[in-house]
């Protein structure tokens, strides 16, 4: 019998705990085989009396290598702190600071990138049905890590840092696996007429990579005429190379053409671990309720099993998802379904067709 490997849960806040249940249960009957260790974390695991990402998350991720996990929130409008001390991945004794557990994740186990595919379901109501992105996302640096201070009551900053280092790995993950997957174009997304050094850095660097890649063509898109274009003919992209907050504020973009925030997936990945999670966030309005739609989070789990190379059991989630949602009787409302649909119904619809 094959041996038996382990992932670490994290069923995160508001909608996450449904979502992430919906995925574990039909992770479970898709016939790879794999032991759950659950980890509360986020307002979720603070509402419980621990840490918001306490030491036995980073000893769990730091064992498994691998993490399924649910959106964590942050109380809206107060700030909010997240102290991360000595763990087996990152021994730094000095405490580091973060304004999220996501974000503090992603830098303890140095995730470098997000992995953000946008594609149509033919059964999914949207505006396209032939959208096949898939969005590379620095997940390291720039404005999104929140440095900001205040200068005085009225005047605030935040600092946006770009390298080097950080985008010629970005953009290597990137080429490497486009070679792999036979995709062939490639928009590097910048603002550097304005942000002449930090975008301009990026530009050059991400294009440096791409140039040693003969089977690639890359081009570079200025932001706002990329949104613009993706709105208006998403066919005509194939591969989006993007730092941080714009590949953060693309992928919902992205989401949009394909029908909403409930059907994008997502991978950080690292060298030794990855964590992944759907694009959306906790949508605190419908949690609790049986309306969240699992399958970003069920599109997530796929993408894990690929990771470990299960990839007749992720086919088989796939082909099942599919069916149900060309039935659509048992899906969310946000996928068309009536009141027979739900989280848990359109779960075990996906449950049954496999
Ligand atoms: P957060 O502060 O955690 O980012 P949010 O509600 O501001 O939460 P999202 O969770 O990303 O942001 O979602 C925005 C809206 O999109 C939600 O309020 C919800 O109505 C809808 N939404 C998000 N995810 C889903 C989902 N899985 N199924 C159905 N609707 C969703």
């Amino acid at each position: 019998m094959a041996s038996r490997r382990e992932i670490t849960l994290i069923p995160g806040d508001g909608i996450g705990p449904e979502v992430t249940a919906a995925a574990r249960a039909i992770v479970d009957a898709s016939g790879a085989a794999f032991d759950w260790d659950v980890q509360p974390a986020g307002l979720a695991a603070q509402a419980s009396g621990l840490p918001a990402l306490g030491p036995a998350v980073f000893e769990s991720i730091g064992r498994t290598g691998l993490a399924l996990k649910g959106p964590t929130g942050t109380p809206f409008g107060t700030p909010y702190r997240i102290e991360v001390g000595a763990h087996r991945m990152n021994p730094k004794p000095e405490p580091r600071v973060y304004p999220s557990v996501a974000i503090a994740l992603r830098k303890e186990f140095d995730l470098y990138m997000n992995l953000r595919p946008i594609r149509s379901f033919p059964a999914v109501p949207s505006r396209y049905q032939d959208v096949d992105l898939l969005i590379f996302r620095e997940n390291s640096e720039d404005l999104y890590l929140g440095r900001e201070r205040m200068v005085d009551d009225d005047t605030a900053e935040a600092i946006k840092t770009i390298t080097r280092g950080a985008t010629t790995r970005a953009a290597k993950f990137a080429c490497e696996t486009m070679v792999r997957l036979g995709r062939k174009k490639l928009a590097v997304a910048h603002k550097s007429n304005v942000l002449k050094l930090t975008d301009g850095l990026f530009l050059r660097a991400a294009m440096d990579v791409a140039a040693q890649y003969p089977q690639i063509e890359a081009r570079d898109r200025v932001i706002d005429a990329l949104c613009m274009e993706l709105v208006l003919a998403p066919d005509r992209y194939d591969c989006l190379l993007l730092a941080n907050l714009y590949g953060d504020i693309v992928s919902d973009l992205g989401a949009g053409l394909v029908g909403g925030l409930g059907m994008a997936p997502g991978a950080n990945i690292g060298e030794q671990c990855a964590i992944f999670e759907a694009v959306h966030g906790t949508a605190p309005d419908i949690a609790g309720r049986d309306l969240a739609n699992p399958m970003a989070m069920i599109l997530s789990a796929t993408m894990l099993l690929k990771h470990v190379g299960e990839l007749e059991a992720a086919a088989r989630i796939e082909r099942a998802l599919t069916s149900v949602l060309e039935r659509r009787d048992r899906v969310t409302g946000d996928l068309g379904g009536g009141p027979g649909g739900g989280t848990q119904a359109m779960t075990q619809a996906i449950i049954e067709a496999m």
